[in-house]
């Protein structure tokens, strides 16, 4: 007999568990998390930089903005009654030249609009108050930002899960949907299942899965693998905390950044380099499915010709170890060449239209009985759970016990 389940979620990353935790509030649903994966967290959740970011820089209004602040706080909340370790240990942006430093009264303007409380524009030697090996023109203080580990936040969502009576099934990858009346019919490679709701929260695969169940995404997802590297030992006392640089307003990402980790150690990065394929942990790793399904993308090419000069500076700092030490540099000058190393890699999903604009915000759509989780990059880590109550409530309708 076929298993049947009120709601299915496809995905056991963080928003995929967030929001199985979100619908199991009401403990009378039965709930699925379908991982392809033996374990949870393999992909994003488990491969990024580890910041509760604070919701200073997004566009005021945003899904982005709105959810990253409330689920942050949301976050620690979490963190204190489930006792996972973390810290709020506030960041500093710093300034390298004096037309960084002119953008640092926007950059506290769009914190302030966007909720966050205690930004401080910092003078050269007040930087170095927080961050003593720092050289810069200026700085602005985010008290609001923190470090935790994500894989842990997802083991401990997936116990709040599963003690509710929700279910999660490893090893189960989907492999087509189809809806029917009041049921879809969930095929994986391990069987077939039912459910009256089916929510695609795959990530780096959002936009195949989303295929596979006869929708037609307006977004190809796009992956960019992020290389760590690793302050030495003898290094480590050069930061203190976080250390981030003003973000180039030209191009989606934060920019290299040192991040004092959990568990120990200093991390700095990660950088954006296309990758060729989607799980591509490693530098040279090649899927010719994830390369062609890019190549043939028209979105991909009007990106590459907006871009190809950032790309081609993240290729060059990805293998010349002296171009990735000269970039951090900038921000600190005692580091020496011999302190960095080589450490882990994430792959980010970037979804791209087919005008070759990245998606900033977050996006999620509705195929009736299937709702489609398309664009979730950083901070949906840290927005996690506020995200999942957005997808709970935009599911509205659609939940079963409203049938
Ligand atoms: C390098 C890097 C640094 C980052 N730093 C931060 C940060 O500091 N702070 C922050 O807030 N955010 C950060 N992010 C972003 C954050 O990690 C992601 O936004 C978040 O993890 C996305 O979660 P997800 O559940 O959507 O995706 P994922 O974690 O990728 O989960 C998707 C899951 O779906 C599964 N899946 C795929 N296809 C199928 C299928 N057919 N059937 C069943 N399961 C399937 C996958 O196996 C995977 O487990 C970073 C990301 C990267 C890559």
């Amino acid at each position: 007999m076929t298993d049947t389940f009120d709601i299915a979620i496809i995905g056991g990353g963080i928003v995929g568990l967030a929001t199985a935790m979100a619908l199991s509030e009401n403990q009378h649903r039965s709930i699925v998390v379908l991982e392809a994966e033996d374990d949870i967290a393999t992909h994003q959740s488990g491969h990024n930089s580890g910041v509760i970011h604070s919701g200073l820089y997004y566009t005021p209004g945003s899904l982005k903005a709105q959810l990253c602040v409330t689920g942050r706080e949301d976050l620690y909340q979490f963190c204190e009654t489930h006792d996972i370790r973390h810290e709020q240990c506030g960041k500093v942006i710093v300034a390298t030249t004096d037309e960084e430093a002119a953008r640092l009264e926007g950059l506290r303007a769009r914190g302030e609009a966007n909720g966050l409380a205690g930004l401080k524009i910092l003078s050269p030697d007040e930087v170095r108050e927080h961050e003593p090996h720092v050289t810069c023109r200026g700085g602005l203080l985010v008290p609001d930002t923190g470090i935790v580990d994500f894989a842990a936040v997802c083991r401990a969502f997936a116990e709040v899960l599963t003690s509710r009576g929700a279910v999660i099934r490893l090893s189960s990858p989907v492999s087509s949907a189809s809806q029917d009346g009041t049921r879809i019919t969930i095929n994986t490679t391990s069987g077939s299942l039912r459910s009256k709701l089916l929510i695609n929260c795959a990530g780096l695969q959002a936009d195949r899965v989303a295929r596979k169940c006869g929708y037609r995404p307006a977004v190809r997802i796009i992956p960019f693998r992020g290389e760590f590297d690793e302050l030495a030992p003898e290094a480590r006392h050069l930061v203190r905390n976080l250390i981030y640089p003003v973000p180039d307003p030209r191009v989606p990402f934060l920019g290299v950044h040192f991040t004092r980790m959990i568990h120990g150690g200093i991390e700095a990065g990660p950088n954006a380099v296309m990758s060729f394929n989607r799980h591509g942990y490693r530098r040279w790793s090649f899927s010719a499915r994830d390369t062609l399904g890019t190549l043939i993308y028209p979105g991909f090419w009007k990106l590459a010709a907006r871009h190809w000069r950032t790309a081609l500076q993240e290729w060059h700092c990805s293998i010349s170890r002296r171009a990735s030490w000269e970039r951090l540099r900038r921000l600190i000058p005692d580091l020496r060449e011999d302190h960095v190393r080589r450490g882990r890699t994430g792959v980010r999903a970037m979804a791209v239209d087919h005008n070759g604009m990245l998606v900033d915000d977050f996006r999620i759509a509705r195929d009736n009985r299937i709702i489609h989780v398309l664009n979730t990059p950083s901070p949906a880590a840290t927005a996690s759970i506020a995200i999942g109550r957005h997808i709970a409530r935009f599911a509205g309708g659609d939940t079963p016990e409203s049938h």
